[in-house]
């Protein structure tokens, strides 16, 4: 019996890093398979970056989705967001469809966590999806991530004005401030992420950020803003010749204390 190929499988999730693994891979690896977990909830932006991907590296890119929805789901858990702590959104509509498309073939997951950094997180542990790290094998850090997406034209996704993550609207790993620049980015946007937190039959409420409701935090937006740009200013000072998404996205990097999700967010 002839054995069964080898696959070789890249997911991007809308990000940067994931992005620039696919300029550095497209060529070498012509067999690659992209994909991309939908979850229905991502960005605009998210979806016109693939798009400018597909054009510009001339790939297929396999859009894998859970068919019931984060809704259905969400129903399961009785209304309840998931958190840090209830990650049931990632498993159910990010890892799922992901080993549903691999099935039982033997594949080579290819995953763009970079040489400077420390992450692990969320991932496929099924036995026949095998990780490697092609940016920790070759050392390349940050400033060739970005060299890479800037020759390759792609650049970098529109959201890094006022987010630094990819993932859904509504991801529990926002900080305040990209809350309050999702009210005003995309108001439709964060009236939905509003009527999960509140929309249940008893009268529940619950909440996506510890502590408060969107609406609280809204209240709150000057505070924010106004607490974020002094934080920002001290970081300019410090960098004063870098570009602006730079900071920022490293700025809102260094205020991460839960892991992020490498299938969501890389
Ligand atoms: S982006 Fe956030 S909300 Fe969406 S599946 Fe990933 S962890 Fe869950």
């Amino acid at each position: 019996m002839a054995e069964r190929k080898v696959r070789h499988i890249l997911g991007l999730s809308g990000g940067k890093d994931s992005t620039a693994l696919a300029v550095l891979l497209h060529r070498e690896i012509p067999e690659m398979e992209y994909f991309f977990c939908d979850t229905h909830k991502e960005l605009p932006e998210t979806y016109e970056y693939l798009d400018r991907i597909k054009a510009r590296l001339g790939i297929e890119i396999h859009y894998l989705s859970d068919k019931r929805g984060f809704d259905h789901w969400l129903a399961i858990h009785d209304g309840l967001l998931p958190s840090p702590q209830m990650r049931w959104c990632t498993v159910k509509m990010k890892i799922k469809p992901l080993e549903d498309f691999v099935g039982d073939d033997q594949a080579v997951s290819y995953i763009g966590i970079r040489a400077d950094e420390n992450r692990e997180g969320y991932i496929s542990t099924k036995p026949n999806i095998k990780p490697v790290f092609p940016f920790k094998e070759r050392g390349l850090v940050k400033a060739d991530i970005i060299r890479l997406l800037e020759d390759s034209g792609i650049g970098l996704p529109d959201y890094y004005r006022w987010r630094s993550r990819s993932g859904c609207f509504f991801c529990f790993f926002q900080r305040k401030y990209e809350w309050v620049m999702l009210a005003q980015e995309h108001p439709d946007l964060f009236q939905k992420a509003v009527e999960y937190e509140s929309n249940h039959a008893d009268g529940r409420t619950y909440t996506w950020t510890d502590g408060e409701s969107l609406l609280q935090l809204l209240e709150r937006k000057d505070e924010i803003i106004a607490h974020h740009e002094k934080l920002m200013a001290k970081e300019r000072k410090a960098s004063p010749n870098r570009p602006l998404n730079e900071v920022l996205e490293e700025f809102l990097e260094q205020q991460d204390h839960e892991l992020p999700c490498l299938v969501c967010h890389l």
